[in-house]
C-alpha cells in the first residue's frame, strides 16, 4: 500500500513539471522565470495549468517587444526584464504577475477567442494579475501590485 502511494505520488510529480513551455535566455533570467512559475504554482494551481498549457516559450528578448506573439511565444524584453528584476523579494511576484497576464492571452489564442486588439483582452490580462497578486499582503506583492495598476494606466492613456 504504502509502495502504491509512493508510485502515485512520484506520477503525479511528474505530471506536474511536464511543460511544453520552453524557457530561453540567460541563466539568470531562467531562475527567474522559474522561480515565477513555483510561486504561482504553490499558491494557484489553476493558473499554473494555464500557463504551462498555452505559452509555448519564453524567451528573453532585445527588440522592444514585451508581449505574447501568435505563435504563443512570449518575448520577454530586457528591459522590462530587469524592471520586474529590480530587487529579490519583488521579482518572483512580478515575473508570475507577467506570466499569468501572457498565459491568459496564451490560451485565448489557442482557444481562438482571442481579440489582441481589442481592450476588453487587455482588461481580462489585467484582472488575471491582479485575481493573483491580490491573495498575497506583503511589501512585494503590494509592490507588484502597484506595478500593474501603473502599467494598466499606460496601456489606458496610450488607447486614447
Ligand atoms: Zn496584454
Amino acid at each position: 500500500m504504502k509502495r502504491l502511494l509512493i508510485v502515485m505520488l512520484i506520477a503525479l510529480l511528474f505530471t506536474g513539471c511536464r511543460s511544453r513551455m520552453k524557457i530561453e535566455g540567460t541563466p539568470e533570467f531562467k531562475a527567474d522565470i522559474q522561480q515565477g512559475l513555483a510561486l504561482i504554482k504553490e499558491h494557484s494551481p489553476e493558473q499554473y495549468k494555464m500557463v504551462l498549457e498555452n505559452i509555448t516559450r519564453v524567451y528573453l528578448d532585445d527588440k522592444g517587444f514585451n508581449g505574447i506573439h501568435t505563435d504563443r511565444s512570449y518575448s520577454m524584453d530586457k528591459l522590462a526584464h530587469s524592471q520586474y528584476a529590480v530587487y529579490d523579494e519583488y521579482k518572483p511576484y512580478q515575473i508570475a504577475a507577467v506570466l499569468i497576464h501572457e498565459g491568459t492571452h496564451a490560451k485565448r489564442i489557442k482557444d481562438g477567442t482571442a481579440r489582441l486588439k481589442e481592450p476588453y483582452e487587455e482588461e481580462l490580462a489585467y484582472n488575471a494579475e491582479r485575481e493573483f497578486l491580490k491573495q498575497f499582503n506583503n511589501y512585494a506583492s503590494l509592490a507588484a501590485l502597484e506595478y500593474v495598476e501603473l502599467s494598466y494606466q499606460a496601456w489606458k492613456k496610450q488607447g486614447k
